[in-house]
């Protein structure tokens, strides 16, 4: 069976989408439109305007006018509006779950039920925070002065998302930046840019005053990088492939904005002989297969002890067959297709590798035909016999391909799964109560998990070390990354 596409959602697909900069819809100033696809088709879905450095220049100065009267409404009232939108999110739930299937490709079941919930969590977690921001008192060597510190919004942030989790990305960066009392520009995926222009028109809807939420869509290399270079811009955000991280973090040098980089990954599962080999083999399959390995914390490498290595490559790969493929608008779908014939492609070139480099082909490998042969469907894959060095066990392909690894021991398995260059998420599976702990202190990443995986909570930071990036989401940590601290010194 096939969800029904929503009336509201048809409506929104025929209107040429165009940039929302100032409260206003407005065509980008060269004319310029791009298609976005369906990639469970590879059918335009959508035109959307192509914004380029004027159009940025414009929503920077629409968010630079609206800046003042946002940062100084009462934090109360700011409350209030982000949780206006929060529950417009709510009342759009199935409309925005469709935009983003549709635009992505991911299961419907998922884009409603999981990535709907994390992004209205993330917008409630943060519309609590404007009542909460605090400075401090300070203990001076001298009896002559009273000093203290207050928290400032930075000014104009920008936000620049990938396709991957289209909404999650846009509230994770909007909800802190708005709640400390900054204006955003937000320029999402040209992938994936429906969904955010959707969020957009919901803003205003909630009365949060035109100019504090801008969205831009546009090219990387064109509107992307013009975010990067702009002097009034005073942070960005990013989130992304670890080169693309690169280029803006050297671009928004010259203007010595605050930048934060959530990058890629390759990221490690490790699997004990004393774990619950079941759940941890159920889990495994998850954490590399979900978003079809579309996912910045896909456990891509998994390494399996070697008394209970066949064991679990056997139900891994038991499961992993298992999996249904399809759609994202079918609703047995457990796995939508990639993102884009380039994903596509660059996936199938790994496998390709992988294959050649002698790597031992379990499962998939190949494109779906028949039905889904017009999108970007690809088998879910798995690899052994992977030498640590073969590209498909250290790139990162961000796809749904698996390599297995066995391990030895404790040294062995820190010392290989630390070996990457990134080092953004790490999965433990024991019931080795001191081993779990003294692992996840060794394990170099910026988030463990142990006895699950990619678990996420708006109250917990979230990023990543090395290659993976620096600076954190989510957390109340964020909202110092938001903000400026200004000291205050009174002679008394
Ligand atoms: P992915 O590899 O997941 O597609 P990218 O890092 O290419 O991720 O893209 C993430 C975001 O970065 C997208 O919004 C994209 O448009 C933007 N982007 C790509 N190239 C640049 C660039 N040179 N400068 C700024 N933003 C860019």
């Amino acid at each position: 069976m096939m969800h029904e596409i929503l009336p509201e959602v048809r409506a929104f697909l025929a209107r040429a989408q165009k940039l929302l900069i100032g409260g206003e819809h407005v065509p980008a100033a060269s004319g310029d439109t791009f298609e976005t696809l369906d990639p469970a088709t590879g059918l335009a879905l959508a035109r959307v305007a192509a914004g380029d450095a004027e159009d940025i220049a414009r929503a920077v100065q629409a968010a630079r006018t609206a800046f003042p009267a946002w940062a100084a409404l009462m934090p109360a009232e700011r409350e209030r509006l982000l949780h206006r939108l929060a529950d417009l999110m709510e009342a759009h739930r199935a409309e925005l779950a469709q935009l983003e299937t549709l635009d992505n490709g991911k299961p419907y079941r998922v884009a409603f039920n999981v990535e709907m919930n994390v992004a209205i969590g993330q917008l409630r977690y943060y519309a609590g925070w404007p009542t909460k921001l605090t400075g401090e008192t300070y203990a001076v060597s001298s009896p002559d002065f009273h000093v203290y510190t207050r928290r400032e919004p930075l000014g104009v942030c920008a936000a620049i998302t990938p396709w991957n989790y289209s909404i999650v990305m846009a509230t994770q960066k909007i909800g802190p930046a708005l709640a400390c009392g900054n204006t955003l520009v937000l320029k999402p995926a040209e992938q994936t840019p429906l969904a955010a222009l959707r969020l957009g028109e919901l803003a205003l809807e909630a009365g949060i005053p035109p100019g504090v939420l801008n969205v831009v869509t546009g090219l990387g290399e064109t509107a992307g990088a013009a975010l990067s270079r702009h002097p009034g811009v005073d942070k960005i955000a990013f989130t992304g492939s670890t080169e693309v991280g690169r280029t803006i973090a050297a671009t928004a040098a010259a203007t010595l904005k605050h930048v934060s980089l959530e990058l890629g990954g390759k990221s490690p599962l490790i699997i004990w002989d004393d774990a619950d080999l079941e759940a941890a083999a159920e889990a495994a399959v998850w954490a590399i297969f979900s978003n079809s390995g579309q996912n910045c914390v896909a456990g891509s490498r998994l390494y399996v002890h070697t008394k209970v290595y066949d064991r679990v490559l056997e139900a891994v790969v038991k499961r992993t067959r298992q999996l249904n493929v399809g759609p994202g608008l079918a609703e047995d779908s457990d796995l939508g297709p990639l993102i884009s014939q380039a994903q596509l492609d660059r996936a199938l070139g790994f496998v390709e590798r992988g294959a050649l480099e002698g790597a031992a082909l379990r499962t998939g490998g190949h494109r779906l035909g028949g039905a889904l042969g017009a999108g970007y469907f690809l088998e879910p894959t798995i690899f052994d016999g992977v030498a640590d060095d073969m590209a498909v066990g250290a790139a990162e392909i961000f796809g749904p391909v698996l390599s297995v690894f066995a391990f030895e021991d404790e040294d062995d398995v820190v010392r290989r799964a630390n070996a990457s260059p990134f080092g953004l998420a790490a999965g433990l599976w024991t019931n080795h109560l001191a081993r779990a702990h003294r692992m996840a202190a060794r394990l170099r990443a910026g988030v463990v998990w142990i006895n699950t995986y990619d678990w996420f909570d708006p109250a917990v930071p979230f990023g990543g070390v090395g290659q993976s990036g620096y600076g954190r989401e989510l957390g109340s940590q964020v909202m110092g990354m938001y903000t400026e601290l200004k000291s205050v010194w009174v002679k008394l």
